[in-house]
């Protein structure tokens, strides 16, 4: 287990917390994390419920050792390794992910090996991201899982370990080990695999690798070459240096595992990437974990499921079967199947449509258990028309990016005033969510995905709105604004001044000319008035013009004797007591 660094106050917290105790946990004022919270764009208040992983980063920037209370341990959700009997199955690539704090090059690290390491530049292919990517080292073949980034969503680096052999771990040399540092080393040890430390950015000047060993040595990883069992290498993604010691590296860690996989029999894996084109539908990377998937299996996925159409390598060339470890591109799924969700092969199409019916019922069952507290009354508000919505239709680049919105999103409302999403999907903006969010009367929202200049143009002339973001907390500030301009403005009444009436000289229908004392306060014309009678309100009105010794004047103050001239269908009695008041209305915030 790693091991703190002893300057840190150390705190355990369950898999999840609520936002004011995880602050009296750290002794801190539950506005400090709030704040800590907002930078890094999550947007909860003090009862909303904070997952560990969020509690270790932002107590880890406040100063704190983080730890997670002992839970059970669970069959990794994702993992690809089937139990096989010994000597059964046949060897299968080792499945790599990288990992680590942003910045820190794991991207350029990606990008470096598959330039440099993938033999195959076939026009296009090679700039293609399709989530995940092999290399051939001699004889043997590395599948790259390619979705380091979105630093936001630990739920994806979650999933990226789960499914993961090898976990690369980056580290820049030049600032040393973060919290995602931390984060990505202990997804890495729960996921049970093997791990690499990637020393990166040597070629930089400030460049110290040493102390980037030392900070890993306290957290418990010391390296091979000082006596410890972690392997270590010192890279640099800008000039490859190293970077084949690196990949040598990454397969004889593989070899510990002994990867095998059953060959034959239906197949079975994990989802890496998944969008929606707009010429073949939905598209998925999966890996296939075991067994040979072809062209015309059915598959199901969470809950959809496909009769696969086609199926393509990494460099999109098509293929008719793919084998465990591979990664492969599937068209034919009726809906997005998500990141990180487990597929299977099922024998027929009638067995995927049960398989999807029983896993819809389990999802909703699962959803009922882990509503927030509050949200069944929020929904019977909406139905019961209390609330106000806002529609929003979503396009985001992954599935991962749509989870994590939708839970920034879900947690933007009050008593009046919701946000609700009409529709979310993944892949860029098409023409068909412009005549959505129109119909929808909604406002299109793309995160991390683009807008043609002619369907923007398309939006401008159908009056639809698109705003597209790349950071999360922006695009929650604009709606919390938004909502916030929805809410009905604070009503602020202000009592002026009271007067007693001393004589009613003239009744109107709709006008009375009296007179009496101010008693408190001051009038002026254009105040409304209550008529109080004894402990009752017996009518209301306006002061039309009021004179002070048969003079019009604009004011009265506390111990004037005033005529007043009002507007009003109330009876005006003698003794009466008008409470004159102003109203003025003030902008509400969410
Ligand atoms: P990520 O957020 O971990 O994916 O990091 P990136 O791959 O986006 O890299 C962050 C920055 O560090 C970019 O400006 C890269 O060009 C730079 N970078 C990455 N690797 C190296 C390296 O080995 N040497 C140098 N000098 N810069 C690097």
């Amino acid at each position: 287990m790693a091991l703190a660094n002893t300057s840190q106050i150390v705190v355990t917290v369950p898999e999840a917390i609520a936002v004011g105790e995880f602050a009296t946990k750290l002794e801190l004022p539950v506005s400090k994390v709030i704040g800590e919270l907002m930078k890094n764009g999550v947007m909860a208040t003090i009862n909303e419920q904070i997952d560990f992983d969020t509690a270790a980063i932002i107590g880890a920037e406040l100063g704190f050792d983080v730890q997670q209370e002992a839970a059970p341990v669970s069959e990794p959700q994702g993992s690809l390794k089937q139990h096989l009997a010994e000597g059964e199955g046949t060897p299968r690539p080792p499945i790599v992910a990288v990992m680590g704090h942003v910045d820190h090059g794991k991207t350029s690290l990606l990008d470096a090996i598959r330039s440099s390491h993938v033999a195959d530049k076939e026009a296009g292919g090679i700039t293609q991201h399709i989530g995940a990517y092999q290399i051939q080292k001699g004889e043997r073949w590395i599948t790259f899982i390619d979705t380091p980034g979105h630093e936001a969503f630990s739920a994806l680096r979650q999933h990226g370990a789960r499914m993961t052999d090898v976990a690369v771990i980056v580290v820049a040399a030049d600032d040393g080990v973060k919290p995602q540092t931390k984060e990505a080393i202990r997804h890495a040890k729960e996921a049970g695999g093997q791990m690499v430390v990637a020393i990166n950015k040597i070629d930089k000047p400030g460049a110290d690798p040493t102390r980037v060993r030392q900070e890993l040595s306290d957290l418990g990883l010391v390296p091979e070459e000082w006596g410890g069992d972690t392997v270590m290498v010192d890279v640099s993604a800008k000039t490859h240096q190293n970077l084949d010691k690196l990949i040598d590296m990454v397969l004889l860690v593989a070899d510990v595992e002994d990867l095998r996989a059953r060959s034959e029999g239906p197949a079975d894996g994990v989802v890496v990437e998944s969008h929606l084109d707009s010429g073949k539908g939905p598209v998925a990377t999966v890996l296939i974990g075991n067994g040979v998937l072809k062209v015309g299996d059915y598959l199901v996925s969470g809950s959809t499921y496909a009769k696969v159409r086609s199926l393509g390598d990494f460099r999109s060339k098509r293929i008719t079967t793919a084998h465990p470890g591979m990664p492969a591109i599937v068209t034919g799924f009726k809906a997005v199947p998500s990141f990180g969700d487990r597929w299977e092969a099922v024998a027929s199409e009638q067995a995927a449509r049960a398989r999807v019916a029983a896993q819809t019922r389990r999802e909703q069952a699962k959803s009922l258990g882990i509503k927030r507290i509050d949200a069944s009354g929020l929904s019977a508000a909406i139905s019961a028309g209390q609330i106000r919505e806002f529609n929003v239709v979503l396009k985001a680049d992954t599935q991962g990016s749509l989870e994590s919105l939708a839970e920034a999103l879900a947690v933007l409302h009050n008593e009046e005033v919701a946000i609700k999403v009409v529709s979310s999907a993944v892949g860029d903006i098409a023409e068909s969510d412009i005549a959505f969010a129109k119909t929808a009367n909604a406002l299109l929202i793309g995160f991390n995905v683009a807008l043609h200049s002619s369907l923007r143009a398309l939006a401008n002339r159908d009056g639809v709105q698109v705003k597209l973001y790349r950071v999360i907390y922006e695009l929650t500030d604009d709606l919390r604004d938004a909502l916030s301009s929805m809410l009905a403005p604070e009503v602020i009444e202000t009592v002026n001044g009271l007067l007693e009436i001393k004589g009613v000289f003239k009744v109107t229908k709709s006008a009375v000319v009296c007179g009496g004392t101010v008693t408190q306060g001051k009038l002026e014309p254009g105040l409304k008035f209550r008529v109080r009678h004894g402990s009752e309100v017996s009518g209301e009105g306006t002061l039309a013009s009021l004179q002070k010794d048969k003079q019009s004047t604009k004011e009265a103050f506390e111990g004037d004797t005033c005529g007043l001239n009002v507007n009003t269908n109330a009876a005006i009695e003698l003794g009466d007591v008008l409470e004159f008041y102003s109203v003025t209305e003030k902008a509400r915030q969410l």
